[in-house]
């Protein structure tokens, strides 16, 4: 017998009809390329939504077509990601930090029809515009006044194009399972590919990751996403604070500006945040120097890489602020698990909580996961076993976009994460490694992150990468690659004896190499696959 409730889709329009008429005069304030400083509300947005709708509907566009932007975290950005999905097109987030073979081939590959651009991109597309088939037109994101020369064909203004529009639009009915946006992962690991989220997804995925166990977000928060709005929809932020009635700040590409974020943080009274590790690295680093404190600040959820402990530590003494650890993919909408300490686990001493807070958390309801071994075998929750994770669940992909045949997704309907990781009894997961990262020496695996993680705690220690360097005998051997805090000294030895005793024998590191810099990808993560090439004829006896 079925049930007799009703069947409302679940769209990305009805967060939009929601927030408007529950929130409306929640403030969205953005620094943008001509304004350090907008702000407006909830209702504002949505009126201009529904003027960019007119627009969009006399553009030479039809259901389904995927429409790119390549703009940082603004205000005009949030317009487009509802104007587009709401109209039944697909908005298509570029990132621009991309080299522009890869934006060639993403955009190719999508057979984008419009790209909304930051003016600052413009100099990036101008060159590929000749080989940007499918594209028919530019839009530029800013005023007439602020309107750049440019040779992009067929280009218009942002703000003219909306401004003789009407606030009143009627959206398409959508089925839930229509695509709403498509995001490329960033090829950390290989060719970009492309994940079509539906509706559905959107929505599902954004319920699950604003409840009190995961981002636990209200309309107590003040919300700044760091986290790119080209990067997997900000975490699904501009989602969630609509749906909570959360006030947001875009920091637009001020993202890596110690200065600003300060002083959105401080002007505005942001509570929460999210962001990849180097930015809550850089902006420690600038807090310190400039002695200066973040006291509305309390918790910053950090994923997309490992976090190190001391990095925690360091927030959680000098500026009361909580780290909480999450992991995701762009295969997964993102959010797969976040730590939050569980109520049985309250009254843990520092030295297992330490332990816990490294860990990237536990499952949101809705994301099903395993640990298998070579042959497919589950394996067991002890916190020691490691294995490959894979995921099932209603906001993780099912295939990627016009790619047949990828070897991720199994015929049990779960999708193989090229992660590896333990999870212990009471379910806390811990990435060891990616896949392609973990060192294999003498047939057996040693975890790069671990000792990674370990390193970064030495107080003269930055950051650092471990990778594995070809070694005659064992293959494989770990070398360590760091980075010197500013006026500290640490010598190989001393570093190497520090790790003594926190890890097996044979996981010690053959060599510490002290760098100035180390390279990251698009995303701000460690780029390991850039840092192997470089130090591709490294030898070890
Ligand atoms: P890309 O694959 O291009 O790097 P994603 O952003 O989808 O793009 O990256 C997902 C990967 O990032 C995960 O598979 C995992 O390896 C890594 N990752 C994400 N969050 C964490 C975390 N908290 N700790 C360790 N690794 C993480």
């Amino acid at each position: 017998m079925l049930g007799q409730m009703m069947n409302s889709p679940l769209t990305i329009n009805s967060v939009m009809n929601y927030a408007e008429k529950i929130h409306p005069n929640v403030e969205i304030v953005s620094v943008t390329s001509d304004n350090p400083r907008h702000r407006y509300t909830y209702k504002d947005a949505f009126a201009r939504v529904r003027q960019l709708a007119n627009a969009l509907k006399k553009l030479d566009v039809s259901p389904s077509d995927r429409i790119a932007t390549l703009a940082w975290n603004d205000y005009r950005h949030f317009e487009l990601y509802y104007a587009v999905s709401c109209s039944n097109y697909v908005c298509h987030t570029i990132n621009p930090r991309l080299f522009s073979e890869q934006i060639n081939f993403i955009i190719n590959h999508a057979q984008d029809q419009y790209v909304f651009l930051d003016p600052m991109f413009i100099g990036a597309l101008e060159p590929l515009q000749e080989q940007l088939k499918s594209v028919k037109g530019f839009i530029v994101l800013t005023s007439k006044n602020n309107m750049p020369d440019t040779n992009l064909n067929n280009v218009h203004c942002y703000e003219e194009l909306i401004a003789n529009e009407s606030t009143e639009f009627e959206f398409p009915n959508i089925d839930e399972n229509e695509a709403s946006s498509l995001c490329y992962t960033s090829g950390t690991t290989g060719d970009p590919k492309g994940v079509l989220y539906s509706h559905r997804s959107t929505i599902l995925h954004g319920l699950g990751a604003m409840v009190p166990n995961a981002f636990n977000i209200s309309n107590n928060e003040v919300v700044m996403p760091i986290v790119p709005m080209f990067h997997v929809n900000a975490w699904s932020l501009p989602y969630i604070c609509a749906m909570a009635g959360a006030k947001i700040v875009f920091p637009g590409n001020k993202m890596a500006d110690g200065e600003t974020l300060t002083s959105l943080i401080n002007d505005e009274r942001i509570t929460f945040s999210a962001g990849v590790p180097t930015v809550w690295l850089s902006l420690y680093n600038y807090l310190v120097e400039n002695n200066k404190s973040v006291p509305t600040l309390n918790r910053c959820i950090v994923g997309g890489s490992a976090c190190a402990l001391s990095l925690m530590k360091n927030y959680k003494q000098n500026f009361d602020v909580d780290l909480q650890q999450a992991w995701g993919m762009t295969e997964m909408s993102p959010v797969g698990t976040v730590n939050t300490l569980k109520s049985n686990l309250q009254g843990i001493d520092e030295t297992d909580q330490d332990k816990l807070i490294v860990k990237q958390g536990i499952p949101l309801y809705g994301v099903e996961t395993k640990i298998v071994d070579d042959e497919d075998n589950e394996l067991p929750w002890d916190g020691v076993k490691f294995g490959t994770l894979k995921v099932k669940g209603p906001w993780v992909a099912s295939e990627y976009y016009q790619l047949a045949d990828s070897d991720a997704f199994d015929e049990k309907g779960w999708f193989d994460t090229g992660d590896v990781c333990t999870f212990d009894s009471e379910g806390y997961m811990q990435i060891t490694d990616r896949t392609k990262d973990v060192i294999k020496s003498g047939g057996e695996w040693i975890s790069t992150i671990e000792i990674e993680n370990l390193a970064s705690d030495h107080s003269a220690i930055n950051e650092a990468a471990v990778i594995g360097i070809t070694h005659p005998k064992w293959d494989e051997r770990p070398v360590v690659f760091a980075i010197k805090n500013a006026n500290t000294d640490v010598s190989e030895a001393e570093l190497l004896s520090f790790l003594e005793g926190k890890i097996a024998k044979w996981w010690t590191p053959d060599a510490v190499v002290f760098v100035d810099q180390l390279p990251h990808t698009a995303t701000g993560k460690l780029d390991k696959k850039t840092l192997r090439k470089q130090f591709a004829d490294m030898r070890l006896e």
